[in-house]
Order: structure tokens, then C-alpha cells, then sequence
């Protein structure tokens, strides 16, 4: 196991759990991990067959390089 190796590197649950926790669904959180402010980056748009009420977004964090993947719902769309 090498925590450090880049590339393919992944949040545990536990701070999956906690990025979920703080995560407003318009500011993403900073990355528990190593303190950057992650980016988001929608997936898809309603065009899965899932509905405009669930949406899908990646968090990446630029610092460590690792993501999590989250599926958000709303009850409005803007
Ligand atoms: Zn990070």
C-alpha cells in the first residue's frame, strides 16, 4: 500500500463522510486530506434517466489529486 502514490489515489469513507458533511452543494469544501479548496465538476445532465432532481458531481482536489464522486439531491434546479 503507498498512501503517496499519484494518480489513482482515493479519500477513505471516512473523509468521503466528512467532505459529504460540509459539502453545501454550491461551495465545495476544502480537501481533508492536504487543506486545498476542491473544484467541482458536474457529471452528466439529467440525460442518464435519473431526473432533474438527482444530480451527480465529482470533487477534485487539485493539491493531492484525489477525487470523490457524489450524488446530490435537489429539489430545485438552478
Ligand atoms: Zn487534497
Amino acid at each position: 500500500m503507498n498512501e503517496d502514490d499519484a494518480g489513482e489515489a482515493q479519500y477513505t469513507p471516512a473523509e468521503v463522510d466528512d467532505i459529504r458533511r460540509s459539502y453545501s452543494g454550491e461551495h465545495p469544501p476544502d480537501c481533508p486530506r492536504c487543506g486545498s479548496r476542491m473544484t467541482r465538476r458536474p457529471i452528466g445532465g439529467g440525460s442518464f434517466g435519473l431526473g432533474y432532481a438527482r444530480r451527480r458531481e465529482w470533487l477534485i482536489c487539485p493539491g493531492c489529486k484525489r477525487s470523490a464522486l457524489f450524488d446530490l439531491k435537489r429539489g430545485t434546479r438552478n
